[in-house]
């Protein structure tokens, strides 16, 4: 609720100029059990800064994250230990988030060991009970990451995530670096593993045709605001709020296995340093009025579960 997150760039020993870069305003929304929610939107428009925020991996300025009730921002070390553990992260590079000096069945016994979990032998159990689920045979526990490919990389994220059986999962970008086939077939274990346990899923992505695979519901963000919001097939195939239209006119293909090079939208993004007064998008939107110059529209409701931030509605 409320979330706010400003970044001071600049400065430092050399004295230079300081800018405020306003990568989250005002973000409010829910992830129901069992749901996933997408935040979709161009790059730097702050939803990274959203999910990281969610799991305390950035401190937000301001606004509230409740977990089954718990206040995560207000939470004791201790009380974090035991929420990380049911709130867990896959990330955009596989690579670069694996130790590269450890095997696989260390990778995965250390998030484990870290939360206390189980006796050796159940560690090792647990390990080797998480492998065929996300697709990579035993073999694969006393290899090194380098001897893997992109898309195995990104199974042994997923496990590293899944192995401490969480109830959420905050997802950036998990598909965005691996070749559009391989993507797919990501896409799929993670549906697959969605319905085999109850996972809520909170999933980043640029990318409408993932993000029309793969969530329930989505949320479109645009320089740190969300601007719309409802059940994704509606919001795709029947966009309200002007730029979310413009976003699914220049990613016309709504499968990832058939993807195209995506057109680019019209119009430079504002910095996030120096954005626009009134609605943040009135310096790209074709149907912009004096009034959106000077001020913010707010989140109404539409339809039911569908709001947009928008004079138009
Ligand atoms: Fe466009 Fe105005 Fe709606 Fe903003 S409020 S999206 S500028 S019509
Ligand atoms: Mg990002």
């Amino acid at each position: 609720r409320g979330l706010k997150k400003h970044f001071i760039l600049g400065g430092g020993f050399l004295g230079g100029k300081t800018s405020r870069v306003r990568a989250v305003e005002n973000m409010s929304f829910d992830v129901p059990e069992g749901a996933s929610v997408g935040l979709v939107g161009e790059s730097g428009c702050g939803k990274s800064t959203v999910s990281r925020a969610v799991l305390r991996l950035v401190e937000p300025d301001e606004g509230t994250v409740t977990f089954n009730g718990t206040d995560v921002r207000a939470a004791s070390p201790a009380q974090m230990r035991k929420l990380r553990q049911k709130m867990q992260f896959i990330f955009q590079d596989p690579y670069s988030s694996l130790n590269t000096r450890r095997t696989i069945r260390q990778t995965l016994e250390e998030p484990l060991k870290v939360h206390r979990m189980g006796s050796p032998a159940e560690r090792r159990e647990r390990v080797e009970a998480i492998l065929p689920e996300v697709g990579l045979p035993q073999e694969a526990l006393d290899r090194y990451p380098h001897e893997f490919s992109g898309g195995q990389r990104q199974r042994i994220g997923i496990a590293r995530a899944l192995v401490l059986e969480p109830e959420l999962v905050v997802a950036d970008e998990p598909v965005s670096a691996l070749d559009v086939s391989v993507q797919a077939q990501i896409l799929r274990l993670l549906d697959d593993l969605r319905q085999r346990r109850t996972l809520s899923f909170l999933f980043v992505s640029h990318d409408l045709g993932v993000i029309r695979h793969f969530c329930d519901v989505t949320c479109v963000m645009y320089l740190g605001h969300l601007i719309e919001y409802g059940p994704t097939e509606e919001i795709l195939d029947d966009p309200a709020h002007p730029y979310t239209m413009l976003l699914r006119e220049s990613s016309p293909v709504p499968d990832p296995t058939s993807r195209i090079a995506n057109a680019k939208m019209t119009g430079e993004i504002p910095s996030p340093a120096n954005p626009p007064t009134g609605c943040p998008f009135h310096t790209r939107c074709p149907r912009a009025t004096p009034e959106c110059k000077e001020v913010m529209p707010k989140m109404k409701e539409i339809a039911p579960g569908r709001q947009v931030a928008c004079h138009l509605y």
